[in-house]
Order: structure tokens, then sequence, then C-alpha cells
């Protein structure tokens, strides 16, 4: 997804440097790694639910500095996430098209 003018705004800040410093020193392993056995320096934080997401300027920002929502990751699975995550939004996208057209379908063509 291309990031947005309020996602470089925000993620361009001291704040979110010291933010995203603290994240890693806390958790300095990768926690996807960590999940499944591996052990690898984590140098990158995730943000789980994109910042995009937000609706307005001020939801982008909760989600960009809440702790909660950021994840320790290596490049590698950051990486992997963002695709995953790619994937499953535009599938979710196809279904609900899906869905539209065979509502249409049914109405206009399977009627009595
Ligand atoms: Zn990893």
């Amino acid at each position: 997804m291309a990031k947005d003018k309020d996602y470089r705004k925000l993620i361009n800040t001291g704040r979110w440097r010291k933010l995203r410093r603290s994240v890693l020193t806390a958790h300095p392993l990768c926690e996807r790694c960590y999940d499944e056995g591996y052990i690898t320096p984590a140098s990158e934080v995730h943000h789980r639910r994109p910042v995009e997401y937000g609706v307005d300027y001020a939801e982008k920002h909760r989600l960009m500095y809440d702790p909660g929502n950021l994840c320790a990751l290596c490049h590698d699975c950051h990486v992997k996430v963002h695709t995953e995550m790619g994937r499953s939004g535009k599938e979710a996208a196809r279904r609900r098209n899906a869905e539209v057209v065979d509502a249409v379908i049914n109405r206009f063509f399977n009627d009595g």
C-alpha cells in the first residue's frame, strides 16, 4: 500500500524514532521468528494495524504511536507480513465484489 502523507509526517518525527528504539530495546528478538522457534535479532518495528487504516489524522496518530499496535520483527518477517496482508486484503476485496455480483444476479435473473 502506498504510504500517505499523514503516515510520512507521523513517522518522520523524533517521537517515532524514540518509540521505535524503545520497542527494539524491549524486544530485541524478532517476535515472529521467536514464535517459530528461531532466534533472530529484530531490526524493524511493525504496526499490526496499518497506520493508513485510520479514518482520520487522529486515528492514524493513535495507531502510529500505540505501543500495543507495535511488534518487533526482522527485515525478512516484516516483508513477509506485509506481503501476506496485501494478499489477504486483495482476497477480501475480491470476495466482497463477488458477493455483490451474486446479489445483483439473484435479484435480476433468478426472480421467482
Ligand atoms: Zn523474523
